[in-house]
């Protein structure tokens, strides 16, 4: 069967029926993007605000994330967003394990042979745990990238965590400021 487009897959997300979290959503959130970025971020889930809107982080966390990008010199239309689940778990509860890996296995694994991304940022541990051992711990790794399966991951903090914690807004700015050099390690001819 030939790839499906990204809009393909984002229609197919919408419709989605195939775990509980259909149940309590209002518009389910594919992610949006540079469908030929460099840098794919994937965070945990949709919260309200993105639950309201269809899109990926729109509230405080996105402001947030926006604000980041921009000490690297990226807007939001240069990389892709995403989450590992796309609808919105019920009071923003954690996401089951099955959960996760129903909605990657169906949706997030496929965009990622699409984008093909040089990087993926995984932002926060839900994300961490889908691509990376399972025993890493986020206060421990984030900020050292990973190659894992001929793809390369920089784990970092979740920017909603950092929202109200000052001293994590300084860690996740500093691992954000490693990422040019990273992208140019990965670029550069082995
Ligand atoms: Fe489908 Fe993912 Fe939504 Fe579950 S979270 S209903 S797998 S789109």
């Amino acid at each position: 069967m030939p790839m499906p487009t990204l809009e393909q897959i984002a229609e197919k997300v919408q419709q989605c029926t195939a775990c509980p979290l259909h149940e309590g959503r209002k518009n389910a959130v594919p992610g949006e993007g540079n469908p030929n970025a460099e840098l794919l971020f994937i965070g945990e889930g949709p919260g309200q605000r993105e639950d309201e809107t269809g899109r990926p982080f729109v509230g405080a966390a996105g402001k947030f994330l926006e604000e980041l990008l921009g000490t690297i010199g990226k807007k939001r239309e240069d990389v892709f967003i995403a989450n590992v689940v796309k609808c919105r778990p019920p009071g923003n509860r954690d996401p089951f394990p099955d959960e996760v890996e129903m909605c990657t296995s169906l949706y997030l694994f496929e965009q990622i042979a699409l984008i093909e991304p040089k990087l993926i940022v995984t932002l926060g541990r839900h994300s961490m745990r889908r691509f990376l051992p399972e025993d890493f711990q986020i206060s421990k790794v984030h900020g050292q990238p990973f190659r894992r399966h001929g793809q390369v991951y920089l784990p970092v903090y979740h920017p909603a965590a950092a929202l109200y914690q000052d001293s994590l807004r300084q860690i996740l700015k500093s691992d954000f400021r490693k990422i040019p050099t990273i992208l140019k390690k990965i670029s550069a001819p082995s």
